[in-house]
């Protein structure tokens, strides 16, 4: 029971230029029992044929400060209802928000409630969730405790343990009875910064100088639906922050590997090559497989202390990728609309929720988002956004 370390995920401003306080480690509530709720009947890993259920509901329980900023509380459920549309699980999701002095380059941050338990309870759920979905073959090729290898840093005398985390939410979706689990009945709260100049209507494109508050709003949400990865513990213990050398995994984890060395090619691959947790070798998310014209792999940031630069729960910067990845990149510039976009999408699919691919705008719409980053003032940013993120 109750290893806790704390965990906060933290969207960067790229335009500041001073020093980011490092928000710490993982928190997670060991949980020996944790156990699957009986669904009734609407939701594909029971074997239904329908997927007719009203799908996820993200509730959002607004602090007194968002409470009394109708402007922003009503972008915030914008965010929350963008979700929605593309969550099929009946789940309902509670989420606690306000806004807050983040300090310096820090727009929002996501904290959620995050529980651990046996690696193959988890695997074993997350293969069962996706038996009828586009990744079925996909995940039924996940290792299990057994057969689960992983990269870690050669130096710090790293160890790793079959247990597996997941935030609150993802564990919902994938059917997991979290009853009695939740601290105040909240599957993560998320806190915005109010020392920003936020956006709060995006009708109109972001204005120059701000920055887009339904975004930041989409990306923070994004972290509870388990935008999560334990390399940011490595990293963050590698870089000094403390803690036992001994790394767990989340469900993301499962679908990281290095991009130069063990990278795998088809589905026997998938299965047996190691996963990768060591912050100093690039990582890709690899799908294998493409799906609506995805790229089945995308590189992923590898850690703030001794990785990238970034939090690894996070796709790899713009800059770097040449393209938009999806709203959850690491940071954004003023001006920069965050949209949710089909990386995002396929990763919360891989990992237990049941996505409605059908609510994705048209495909032309892709490079007028990528237009919109604005990569011309991405690339000046960009170093500045590393030494702001390095702290
Ligand atoms: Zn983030």
């Amino acid at each position: 029971m109750a290893s806790r370390r704390l965990a906060f995920a933290v969207l960067v401003a790229v335009s500041m230029s001073t020093a980011v306080a490092r928000q710490g480690e993982r928190e997670t509530v060991n949980v020996s029992s944790l156990t699957t709720a009986p669904f009734q009947g609407s939701d594909s890993r029971v074997g239904s044929s329908s997927l007719t259920s009203a799908g996820s509901a993200i509730q959002i329980s607004a602090g007194s400060a968002l409470a009394g900023n109708s402007v922003a509380l009503a972008a915030f459920n914008r965010a929350a209802d963008q979700w929605e549309q593309f969550l099929a699980d009946p789940v309902q999701i509670t989420i606690s928000a306000d806004l807050a002095s983040l300090g310096p380059g820090i727009l929002g941050q996501a904290s959620s409630v995050q529980l651990s338990t046996g690696f193959n309870a988890i695997r074993n759920q997350m293969v069962l969730d996706n038996s009828t979905g586009p990744f079925a073959s996909l995940t039924a090729a996940l290792p299990t405790a057994a057969t689960y290898g992983v990269t870690l840093p050669s130096t710090g005398g790293w160890t790793t343990e079959p247990t597996m985390y997941a935030t609150a939410a993802n564990l919902a979706a994938m059917g997991f009875d979290l009853t009695g689990l939740l601290p105040g009945g909240s599957h993560a709260s998320i806190t915005f910064s109010s020392d920003f100049g936020f956006d709060f209507d995006r009708t109109d494109g972001i204005d120059p100088g701000l920055f887009d508050f339904e975004g930041v709003a989409l990306h923070e949400i994004g972290h509870a639906l388990g935008f999560i990865s334990e390399m940011d513990y490595v990293d963050s213990v590698q870089g000094g922050g403390g803690g036992p050398a001994i790394a767990w995994t989340t469900p993301w984890d499962l679908f990281r590997f290095s991009a130069n060395g063990s990278n795998p090619s088809n589905l026997s691959q998938f299965g047996s090559m190691p996963r990768n947790l060591d912050p100093s070798q690039a990582t890709v998310n690899d799908s294998i497989s493409s799906f609506l014209g995805s790229n089945p792999e995308v590189p992923t940031s590898t850690g703030v202390d001794t990785g990238s630069g970034d939090q690894a729960s996070h796709w790899l910067n713009q800059a770097a990728l040449g393209y938009y990845p999806g709203a959850m990149l690491p940071s954004v510039a003023p001006g920069q609309r965050i949209d949710i976009g089909l990386n995002d999408l396929i990763v919360l699919d891989t990992i237990g929720w049941d996505v409605n691919y059908a609510a994705l705008p048209e495909p032309g719409t892709w490079a007028a988002i990528a237009f919109m980053g604005g990569l011309g003032l991405w690339r000046w940013t960009s170093r500045r956004c590393r030494a702001a993120t390095a702290a």
